[in-house]
């Protein structure tokens, strides 16, 4: 089979196995030579959300970093009728045959985490496979979720609220900044953006394993999250998305107190805005870390998921520094006030004619076709290749 990229909008159809594969040794090699092992490791790792993105760099550095076992959990599918399978599915393919290598117990679980069907799949592997969990990563990005106690179907929307929006944008097809105006969201979106993307699944997966005895004392979980600057405010933070993030905090001080007798401790670590599967689907944001990443790059601050992860791991397994909000914060070097007074300059004067010289659009794009495996230098895309990935330690659900 060759494999061209298909790129529809903000997603590409098509997923090179031997460019995710590249994507993921890549990430490996990065975790070996720069995370230090302490004293403190977890042994048991469960990943919601594990297969592409800041999961999987999660994920990765778990096992390689922390020589821990780990279990992932994806929405991810196989090769079917001529369409690759999705990237994730490569990425999790290529993580589970290099742990294999090395001797280490990782396994992939392929279906909706919101449902009840996959907790307990989950549950059944903890139990038999690897005793009991002590870091529970929630790194979830979906458009919707089916309830699994009600039925009902959420839909998330990335729209402001309260007032619309009117913005710079960056159209990426052609390089042409125009203004967009973005509806507000009405309060039954914004409450259902809230059921997809808040914190009532996460709580959903700690009382499910807490009721099956399978956390360890003092478990640790920990759920992703972003704030940004005040220009992008209006379509995150204080957007339909901002208010699930907003819940998702609330329900890790609520597990705090909640668990918190039984040693576990919940975070919400604030992460840097990086080009994934999730974020390039959001309004305006493509605009904002182009020009950040042409600023970062410059002072040698940039970061992908997987420094970024290293970064947290390397928090975690030694002293854990909470903002007064009590957000752990990885989002610091993007937020530095000299980043953020030259975005914020780049933002005010970016247009189609300088967008060049003022964003790294070529550094967006071509990371975002990195999430497919494509634009390798060392990879010839026009060759026939066995589309087969290997599904070792792969359940379907
Ligand atoms: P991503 O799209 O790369 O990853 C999403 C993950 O969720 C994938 O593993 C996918 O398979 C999984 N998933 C989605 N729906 C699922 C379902 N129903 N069942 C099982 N798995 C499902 O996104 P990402 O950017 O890595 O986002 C992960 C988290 O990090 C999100 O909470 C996001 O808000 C947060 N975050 C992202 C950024 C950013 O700039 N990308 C910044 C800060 C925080």
């Amino acid at each position: 089979m060759i494999i061209k990229q298909r790129v529809k909008g903000f997603v590409c159809l098509t997923a090179h196995p031997i460019g995710c594969k590249q994507n993921v040794r890549e990430q490996i090699g990065f975790v070996e030579t720069n995370f230090t092992k302490s004293s403190n490791l977890p042994k048991n790792v469960l990943v919601i959300g594990g297969t592409t993105g800041y999961g999987l760099a999660s994920a990765l550095t778990a096992s390689f970093g922390c020589d821990a076992n780990v279990l992932c959990v994806g929405y991810e599918k196989q090769a079917d009728n001529g369409r690759t399978a999705t990237a994730g599915f490569y990425n999790s393919s290529a993580f589970l045959e290099y742990a294999s290598l090395q001797g280490k117990y990782a396994k992939c679980v392929f279906g909706d985490a919101f449902s009840d069907k996959c907790k307990s799949m989950v549950a059944d592997i903890v139990s038999t496979e690897m005793g009991k969990i002590d870091l529970l990563i929630y790194s979830l990005a979906s458009p919707k979720r089916l309830h699994p106690k009600t039925g009902v179907l959420y839909q998330s929307v990335l729209k402001p609220y309260g007032k619309e929006f009117v913005s710079k944008n960056l159209v990426m097809e052609t390089g042409v900044i125009n203004q967009v105006t973005l509806q507000p969201a009405t309060l039954q979106e914004k409450e259902n953006t809230i059921a997809v993307m808040g914190g009532e699944d996460w709580r959903l997966w700690i009382e499910f394993l807490s009721q099956k005895n399978l956390l360890s004392a003092n478990a640790k979980t920990i759920a992703y999250s972003y704030i940004g600057p005040k220009f992008t405010h209006a379509i995150y933070k204080d957007g339909t998305i901002g208010a699930a993030k907003q819940h998702l905090k609330d329900t890790a001080d609520s597990l705090n107190v909640d668990f918190g007798s039984s040693g576990l401790r919940a975070y919400v670590s604030i992460q840097k805005a990086l080009v994934t599967q999730a974020s390039s689907a959001i309004p305006v944001v493509p605009l904002y870390i182009s020009i950040l990443y042409d600023i970062m790059k410059k002072s040698n601050t940039h970061e992908h998921c997987i420094e970024q992860i290293v970064r947290l791991f390397k928090k975690l397994t030694t002293k854990i520094e909470l903002d007064k909000e009590g957000y752990i914060r990885l989002d610091d070097w993007e937020m530095d006030k000299v980043v953020q007074d030259e975005v914020a300059r780049r933002w005010n004067i970016v247009d189609t004619d300088n967008v060049n010289a003022l964003a790294d659009i070529e550094g967006y794009k071509s990371d975002f076709l990195k999430l497919f495996g494509f634009g390798h230098g060392s990879i010839d895309y026009e060759k026939d290749i066995e589309e087969k990935a290997n599904e070792k330690n792969v359940v379907f659900i």
